[in-house]
C-alpha cells in the first residue's frame, strides 16, 4: 500500500527536464555510484518524518513554530565533533528562546547532515582569463579555483553519504546522550558570546530556567525523564541532486509508504521549482515534509497549482513555504500570495528565509547580508501575516556556532571593514552565534505576539 499518487515512482522524474544538475564527466561510473548508495541504509527513519510533520502541521496552525538553520553548503572538511557541536549549541538555545520567551513549541530542523549541493546562477565561473565550472558544493566539485578542482566527481556522491551519517550520528548521540539536557542549558552558551549583552540576556534566561528546574525536582517531578534530558533535533537539505535523492528513497516497511530517507525534510529551491521539471515530480511522490523556496520572481496561478501538485489531500505539516523577498520587496510579494493561499483554503506553513533575498556584494568583495535587512524582513513577515489572518510559522537562516564576520551589523557592529577577519563561508554568509542569539532574541518577541 502506498499513498504516493498512482503513476509516481522514485524514477519517474527522468522524464522531466531536470534544472541545476551536474555535467558528471564519466555517466557509466556514475550510474555505478548511484548503485551503491541505494544499497547504503537510509539516513533517517519514516517514524522520525512523520514526527516532524507532526510539529509542523502545529506550525501551519500557529501552535508551532519551526526554526531551521545551519549553513548554506556545509563542508566535508567540517564534518568534526567542535564544529557539529558549535552549530547544535546555537540552535538548542534559540529552540529554548523562542519557546521560553516565545512560548510556543519549536521544530528544530538543521540545514545538515546533507547540505552538499548548490543551485548556481551561472555554469562557468571566469576570474580574469580564466573560466571553470561553477562550484556546485562538496558533493559535486571542490571549491579552489582549477579545472581539476572543479570537474564534478560522482566519488564525492559517496562522501557526501558517509560525512551526513556521521553528522547525523554525533547530532543523535549529542540530543539523546545527554548533551541537550535542560539542566545543561548554560552550557550551551559559548565563550566568545558569554560575555556580551546578548550573552547576559540569554544567562538570565538559562537561570530562570534552571530555577524552574530545581522547583520541578523539589515537588518531586522525575526531571531525568527523555522529556528534560533529550532534544528532537532533525535534519534538512535542498534535495537537488535527484539522483542522490532517488537512491535513498525507500518504503517504510511498516505502512509501505515512500520516504526520501536523505533527511526528515527537504527543500525544493528558488530555482528548480518549475511546474513541469524533474523536481516537482520526485517530490511530489515522497511523503516526508517538504519546503518550496519562493522568491520575487514566483507567478500567482503557477504557485497556486504547485501548491496542488504537492499537496493534493491539503495534509497540514506536508508543505512549507519559504518566502525570500528581501526587505524592500516583502511587502510587494507577500500580501498577494498570502491573500491567494488563504482564499484557496491551502494548509501551509508560512516560513521566512530573510537571507536569500537580502545578500549583496560589499565595497570588500564579500558577499554579505546586513543584519538590519535580515530583521526588517522578518518584521514585515511577521506583520503581514498577522494583517492577512495566516499564521508567521517559521524562519529559515543561514547561520553557524562559529565567530564568523560574515554579516554586517548585530550587537558587535560589524562593519565592512571587519569582513575580512573571519569570513570563512564555503558560499553564502552566514550570522554567527551573536546575531543568531540576537535574532532569536527579537523573534522571540514576535512569536509571543
Ligand atoms: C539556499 O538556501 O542556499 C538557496 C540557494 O536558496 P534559494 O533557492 O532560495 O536561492
Ligand atoms: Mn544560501
Amino acid at each position: 500500500m502506498s499513498d504516493s499518487p498512482a503513476n509516481w515512482h522514485p524514477s519517474s522524474w527522468h522524464q522531466f527536464p531536470a534544472a541545476q544538475m551536474p555535467p558528471w564527466p564519466d555517466p557509466a561510473e556514475y550510474q555505478e555510484t548511484i548503485k551503491t548508495i541505494s544499497q547504503f541504509p537510509p539516513l533517517v527513519f519514516a517514524g522520525e518524518i512523520r514526527a516532524l510533520k507532526e510539529i509542523l502541521a502545529k506550525a501551519a496552525e500557529g501552535e508551532a513554530f519551526l526554526l531551521q538553520g545551519g549553513d548554506c553548503a556545509e563542508n566535508f572538511s567540517q564534518c568534526t565533533a567542535p564544529y557539529i557541536r558549535e552549530t547544535l549549541k546555537v540552535l538548542l538555545q534559540m529552540s529554548i528562546i523562542l519557546t521560553y520567551a516565545g512560548g510556543k513549541p519549536v521544530a528544530k530542523v538543521g540545514r545538515i547532515a546533507g547540505q552538499f549541493a548548490k543551485p548556481r546562477s551561472s555554469n562557468m565561473e571566469k576570474i580574469g582569463d580564466l573560466e571553470f565550472p561553477s562550484f556546485r558544493g562538496d558533493m559535486v566539485n571542490s571549491p579552489e579555483f582549477t579545472a581539476e578542482a572543479r570537474r564534478p566527481d560522482p566519488q564525492r556522491l559517496i562522501k557526501g553519504y558517509y560525512v551526513a551519517c556521521a553528522t547525523m550520528n554525533l547530532l543523535r548521540a549529542f540530543t539523546k546522550g545527554g548533551y541537550a539536557a535542560l539542566h545543561r542549558v548554560h552550557a550551551w552558551n559559548n565563550d566568545f558570546v558569554k560575555n556580551s549583552p546578548i550573552g547576559q540576556n540569554y544567562e538570565v534566561l538559562a537561570e530562570q530556567i534552571s530555577k524552574a528546574l530545581n522547583f520541578f525536582e523539589t515537588i518531586g517531578l522525575d526531571v531525568d525523564s527523555p522529556r528534560f534530558n533529550q532534544a528532537n533535533v532533525y535534519t534538512s537539505h535542498e534535495a537537488l541532486l535527484l539522483g542522490y535523492e532517488e537512491a535513498l528513497t525507500r518504503r517504510d516497511s511498516t505502512t509501505g509508504e515512500w520516504y526520501d530517507c536523505s533527511a526528515h525534510m527537504i527543500w525544493i529551491g528558488d530555482r528548480t521549482r518549475q511546474l513541469d521539471g524533474a523536481h516537482i515530480e520526485f517530490f511530489r511522490g515522497v511523503l516526508n515534509p517538504v519546503g518550496v523556496k519562493i522568491g520575487p520572481s514566483y507567478n500567482l496561478d503557477e504557485t497556486l497549482r504547485l501548491i496542488e501538485i504537492l499537496n493534493p489531500e491539503n495534509e497540514p505539516g506536508r508543505l512549507t513555504l519559504i518566502t525570500r523577498f528581501g526587505a524592500g520587496k516583502v511587502g510587494d510579494y507577500l500580501p498577494p500570495l498570502a491573500r491567494a493561499v488563504k482564499n484557496a483554503g491551502h494548509k501551509v506553513v508560512w516560513c521566512c528565509d530573510p537571507m536569500h533575498g537580502n545578500t549583496y556584494v560589499a565595497e570588500s568583495g564579500h558577499k554579505t547580508r546586513n543584519f538590519d535587512d535580515i530583521m526588517g524582513e522578518v518584521g514585515d513577515f511577521f506583520s503581514i501575516h498577522r494583517s492577512e489572518g495566516t499564521n508567521p510559522g517559521g524562519v529559515h537562516l543561514e547561520m553557524t556556532g562559529e565567530n564568523v564576520t560574515e554579516c554586517i551589523g548585530g550587537g558587535r557592529k560589524i562593519e565592512n571593514d571587519h569582513l575580512k577577519l573571519n569570513y570563512a563561508t564555503q558560499c553564502d554568509p552566514r550570522l554567527n552565534a551573536e546575531q543568531s542569539l540576537d535574532l532569536a532574541f527579537h523573534l522571540a518577541q514576535l512569536v509571543h505576539g
